[in-house]
């Protein structure tokens, strides 16, 4: 059994750059391209180009090349069929064969073709029935849509059912199903195609056909919740504009397919719960993606309107909302962040785990510290929130237990890492005993200490308030796992240390005495 067209089509469009580096394969970026060793030629340097855009490989040096499937042959000795079971397995394609019945495929050939022209001709009668039909010109009118607009976007008018219907083509710019909007009281308001043989919802967006010169010129996408959204946002000029179908999100092949003509992607959805639901969801399907950086996804929030058409016509200028979207993960902390309920300590925890997950994936280093630093002082503010609301309960007679504790010196002393150690924590947990500890860094021996305190150092000269445990703590989760499993302990706020000047002069006695001794 051969494998199917739409099987092998999806293999191409899959972005080759993933399909090396899930297959492990070492690139290097280089612009908009990568670069690999080349497995037609014994290369040293790495001479064989990846283009996503125009989904090949290519060598300058010994001028062979090919699509994805090509190079899978070559690279491991591979049938072709092997290369696309290869490749389908680890990229999550379910491969389809074609019917060894020649009958068969004709006949689902015919199907289709025939599925097609019934479309066409249903187009032609809408087109025509909404020339002489002065309630729906009127409807179109009153949503403001320019007639040119109308004529580009197809819309026609379906007279038995009192509907303005709205075109829908397959990425090739077949008419493969419609939407219907009801111009009356009649339910539901918005009609659409079932799935049928040319027809798959989840493998569809709105206007991708016409969009995709723009997307890949202006390389950027807007996605939009609704068909007259789009409409409306093409009038505003945003040519490069989609809606999802539904507040489904599309399948990872309609984003693989448009991540191709641009990777960045702007997301401006109903200003309502279910605008907020449709983020969400789009985001979790691609948010691997985004995590690795192939994908720049933001968000663009309406305020004062329900959806992008309402806000074109209310006469906001979506340039302005477009260009102030912010990054994805800004959107999800603000949702986790400002949804949170500061007394309910499990709760609390509960977001401070899902931010630290959602965190620790990001690819990139500096953004992972960024991001950390963002929540941390978000709930650093909150806690003290929390803080003045026990303290308000103090004082108005809820006594609150305070455990005091006395310092012993211990019997056998400390060594010398446990006294740089102590010195670490209390400085990074006593605010008000820094200045008195600063001086005795400079006399710190012990290598992992030595790396904290720089760590320490360069907080301190990036935050003019002084830097927090958490910024701390986000700077050891990126470090070396070595420093992060020796260096955590003391950046952790659970374990008391008194802070009494007699541990301070038993800090000191060890520090001085040994490095006496050691130098
Ligand atoms: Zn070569």
């Amino acid at each position: 059994m051969a494998i199917s067209d739409e099987s092998l089509e999806a293999i191409k469009e899959l972005k080759i750059s993933s399909v090396l580096e899930n297959q492990g394969i070492r690139l290097k970026r280089v612009g908009r391209e990568f670069v690999t060793q080349c497995c037609w030629h014994s290369d040293t340097n790495p001479s064989l180009t990846i283009s996503d855009d125009k989904g090949f490989l290519f060598c300058h040096v010994c001028r062979e090349g090919g699509d994805v499937i090509k190079f899978f042959m070559k690279k491991y000795g591979l049938s072709f069929r092997d290369a696309c079971e290869k490749i389908a397995g680890q990229n999550n394609l379910y491969l389809n064969f074609k019917e060894e019945d020649p009958e068969k495929a004709a006949e689902r050939k015919k199907l289709i073709a025939n599925a097609l022209s019934q479309t066409t001709r249903q187009q032609s009668l809408y087109r025509s029935s909404l020339k002489g039909s002065a309630v729906a010109i009127d409807f179109i009118k009153n949503r403001k849509i320019l007639p040119e607009t109308s004529r580009l976007f197809g819309l026609g008018f379906d007279r038995n059912q009192n509907r303005i219907t709205i075109p829908i083509q397959n990425r090739h710019g077949d008419i493969v199903g419609f939407t219907a909007r009801s111009i009356g009281e009649e339910k539901p308001k918005y009609k659409n195609t079932a799935n049928n043989e040319i027809f798959t919802k989840s493998d569809l967006v709105f206007n991708e056909f016409n969009a995709t010169e723009s997307i890949r010129e202006l390389d950027y996408c807007i996605f939009v919740e609704g068909h007259f959204d789009v409409i409306s946002m093409r009038q505003a000029g945003f040519a490069n504009c989609v809606a999802i179908q539904g507040t489904a999100s599309p399948s990872d092949q309609v984003i693989e397919r448009l991540s191709r003509k641009s990777n960045k992607f702007i997301l401006c959805m109903d200003a309502d719960a279910g605008g907020v639901k449709a983020v969400g969801l789009f985001l979790q399907s691609i948010q691997k993606k985004a995590l690795r950086g192939d994908l720049d996804v933001k968000i663009a929030v309406l305020q004062g309107c329900k959806d992008p058409d309402e806000a074109i016509k209310l006469g906001l200028d979506m340039h302005n909302v477009i260009s102030n979207a912010s990054p994805w993960i800004d959107w999800i902390l603000d949702q986790w962040l400002g949804s949170l309920d500061f007394s309910d300590q499990s709760k609390l925890q509960d977001v401070e785990k899902k931010i630290k997950a959602l965190i620790s994936q990001i690819s990139s280093a500096a953004l992972r510290t960024h991001y950390f630093d963002k929540c941390a002082i978000a709930l650093a503010q909150n806690r003290q929130n929390v803080a003045a609301q026990i303290l308000k309960n103090f004082l108005s007679g809820t006594k609150l237990q305070s455990k005091s504790s006395v310092w012993h010196k211990p019997e056998k002393g400390w060594t010398r890492q446990e006294a740089e150690k102590k010195l670490l924590r209390l400085y990074i947990h006593h605010n008000d005993l820094r200045q008195l500890l600063r001086p005795m860094m400079e006399f710190l021996i012990v290598p992992d200490m030595i790396w904290l305190w720089n760590r320490i150092l360069e907080l301190e000269s990036h935050y003019t308030i002084g830097f927090t445990k958490e910024s701390l703590m986000a700077i050891l989760a990126v470090a070396e796992p070595i420093y992060m499993q020796k260096l955590r302990p003391i950046t952790v706020p659970t374990i008391s240390i008194s802070s009494s000047l007699s541990v301070v002069m038993h800090i000191e006695d060890v520090m001085f005495s040994q490095s006496a001794l050691n130098a």
